[in-house]
């Protein structure tokens, strides 16, 4: 009598029904930009950071004098250059005289000139 022929599917679903799928790979993701450390380049980074104070401001030099060459030549690099800002730590005032100092030092030859080895 009963000669029904089981159906097991109950309803007829058919084609892959892509439900609850990952939308792409891409992870959320907290913009980092401008981190505080880059993270990348290691190189032996022999400046001690210690806090940058103006030498010059903690001394109270007002006027640099170019003749003082022990005094410049710690802002003079080996080549010859002068030490950038950012690196002594040298306030903005004192720099321009230091430069100045520098300059009128290199041209009585108490310090080389920059570009020579
Ligand atoms: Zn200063």
């Amino acid at each position: 009598m009963a000669d029904e022929t089981t159906r097991t599917a109950p309803g007829g679903v058919e084609g892959g029904q892509s439900s609850g799928a990952p939308s792409g790979d891409r992870g959320p993701r907290p913009g980092s930009a401008r981190g505080p450390r880059p993270a990348g380049r290691e190189g032996g980074r022999k400046y001690f950071r210690r806090k940058k104070v103006c030498k010059f401001c903690v001394e109270k030099i007002d006027a640099i004098n170019y003749k003082d060459v022990r005094l410049l030549s710690q802002f003079v690099a080996e080549s010859g250059k002068i030490v950038p800002r950012r690196l002594t730590g040298v306030c903005t005032p004192h720099q321009r005289r230091l430069t100045k100092a520098i300059k009128q030092a290199r041209n009585i030859a108490l310090l080389p000139f920059a570009g020579r080895p």
